[in-house]
C-alpha cells in the first residue's frame, strides 16, 4: 500500500496527459506558453476569483504574496508555528518578522481568538499579553499581515479571521497549498483575503510532476504587481524592470499536465470525501479523529488523528509499518521549536497546542482510491 497513490489517476487520465505534453512539445512554448493562460483562466473560474497568476512553487506563490503587498523589515507577520516551513521562510526571507499564533486543537488552524492577543501584544509591544519573538529592532514591529493555513486541507476561520484583521488593518494571505478543492460557508478555498497562494507539488490535492503553484486575487492591481515580480519585475517591455523580482514563473508542461488532471479534479475531491467518512466511521471510538466544522469541506490533502501519547504514536506506527501500511507524521516539530528560527527566542511551552499535537498526530495513506477493503484492514489494526 502506498501513502499516496498517483499511479491510479495516471492511469484514468493517461491519454489526455500525454496528448497535453506532446502538445506542448509540438508548439515549443516552454515558458509562458498558452496551457498557462489557460489553466489560470480555468482554476480562477473554478475558485471563483477574478484573477490566476500561475508560478513556480507554492513557497515562491507565498513569497511573490509578500512581495506585492512590500512586507518587508520591522514588519510583524502573524501565522502558525504547526505547519510546513513554507510560510515562515518567506516571512523571515524578506527580512520580516514570524509572529507565531497558536492553533485551536479541533481543526489545527491558527485560533482567531489568539490572533487578537498576539497583535495585541505586537501593537503594545508587551510579551506578558502574549509570547512575541526577538527582533533586532529597536522600535516595536508594524503588524501587517497574517497568512492563516489551511491545514490538511480544511479551509480556516475565514468570517473570524478576516474581522480580527480588517480591525487591525492586517491583509490576509491565505496559506491554500494543501487545501485546493476544499470549501468554507459555500465559497471555495483560495477565495479568502488580498491574496491567496496553492501549491501543486505531486503530493497536494492537485498536483503536477514537479514543482507548481498559484497566487489568486481579485484586486486588479495585485495581480498585475504579481504578473511582474514572477517576471524579474518586469514593465511593460521584457527589458524594462520597474521593480525588485524573481524568476517565478509557472512550466508550460505543468500547466498541461495540470490541465489534464483537473479534468477529473472536482469528483476526486468527492472521492476523498469518502474515503475520509470511511475512516471516520471505522475509527471512531479508537482515536480521535479529525473534526471538519459546520459548513467546511475538507481537500482531505491529509488524513490525521490524534492519538493519546507520543508512546502510543510509536506503537501504532510500527504496528501500521509492520503490516505494510505506511504513515507519516505532519509535523513532528513546530517551527518556533526549529533551529532555522531559533534568532526569535521562542521557547518550549509557548504555543501549548500546537507542540501537544506534534507529540499525538500522525497521518494514515489517503488519496481518492484508496480501496475500502484497504481502509477496513487499516483500522483493524487500532482495535
Ligand atoms: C506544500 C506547502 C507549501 C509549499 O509549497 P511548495 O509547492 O512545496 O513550495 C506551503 N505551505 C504549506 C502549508 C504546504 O503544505
Amino acid at each position: 500500500m502506498n501513502f499516496i497513490d498517483l499511479a491510479a489517476q495516471q492511469r484514468r487520465i493517461s491519454e489526455k496527459l500525454n496528448a497535453n505534453i506532446a502538445g506542448v512539445l509540438a508548439h515549443g512554448q516552454y515558458i509562458n506558453g498558452p496551457e498557462v493562460r489557460d489553466l489560470e483562466g480555468t482554476l480562477a473560474a473554478y475558485v471563483g476569483v477574478k484573477h490566476a497568476v500561475g508560478c513556480a512553487s507554492g513557497t515562491d506563490a507565498l513569497l511573490m504574496a509578500l512581495m506585492a503587498l512590500e512586507i518587508g523589515p520591522g514588519d510583524a507577520v502573524f501565522t502558525t508555528p504547526f505547519t510546513f516551513v513554507a510560510p515562515a521562510e518567506v516571512i523571515s526571507l524578506l527580512g520580516a518578522t514570524p509572529v507565531f499564533v497558536d492553533t485551536d486543537p479541533a481543526t489545527f488552524n491558527i485560533d482567531p481568538a489568539k490572533l487578537t492577543l498576539a497583535i495585541h501584544a505586537v501593537k503594545a509591544n508587551d510579551r506578558s499579553l502574549h509570547p512575541l519573538p526577538l527582533t533586532p529592532h529597536a522600535s516595536p514591529l508594524r503588524p501587517r499581515a497574517v497568512i492563516p493555513v489551511d491545514l490538511f486541507g480544511l479551509p480556516a476561520d475565514y468570517d473570524a479571521i478576516c474581522a480580527v484583521a480588517a480591525r487591525s488593518g492586517l491583509a490576509v494571505i491565505e496559506d491554500a497549498a494543501q487545501s485546493f478543492g476544499g470549501e468554507y460557508k459555500g465559497r471555495k478555498a483560495c477565495s479568502f483575503g488580498a491574496i491567496t497562494c496553492t501549491s501543486f507539488f505531486p503530493a497536494k490535492p492537485l498536483g503536477c510532476y514537479g514543482d507548481g503553484g498559484m497566487c489568486f486575487t481579485d484586486d486588479d492591481r495585485l495581480a498585475e504587481v504579481l504578473r511582474s515580480i514572477r517576471v524579474h519585475g518586469q514593465g511593460s517591455d521584457k527589458y524594462e524592470n520597474i521593480r525588485i523580482g524573481i524568476n517565478g514563473r509557472l512550466d508550460t508542461l505543468q500547466a498541461a499536465i495540470l490541465l489534464a488532471k483537473f479534468a477529473i479534479f472536482p469528483e476526486e475531491i468527492d472521492l476523498r470525501q469518502e474515503v475520509a467518512r470511511r475512516y471516520n466511521e471505522l475509527l471512531a471510538g479508537s482515536v480521535t479523529t479529525p473534526e471538519i466544522p459546520e459548513g467546511c469541506k475538507s481537500a482531505w490533502a491529509q488524513y490525521s488523528i490524534l492519538v493519546r501519547d507520543s508512546a502510543e504514536r510509536s506503537d501504532l506506527m510500527a504496528k501500521l509499518k509492520e503490516a505494510g501500511i505506511p504513515t507519516a507524521i505532519y509535523y513532528p516539530k513546530p517551527l518556533h521549536r526549529q533551529t532555522a528560527f531559533s534568532g526569535l527566542g521562542y521557547k518550549e511551552g509557548d504555543f501549548p497546542v500546537s507542540e501537544d499535537c506534534a507529540r499525538r498526530i500522525f497521518s494514515l495513506p489517503m488519496y481518492p482510491y484508496l480501496a475500502a477493503g484497504d481502509q477496513r484492514r487499516i483500522a483493524a489494526l487500532f482495535q
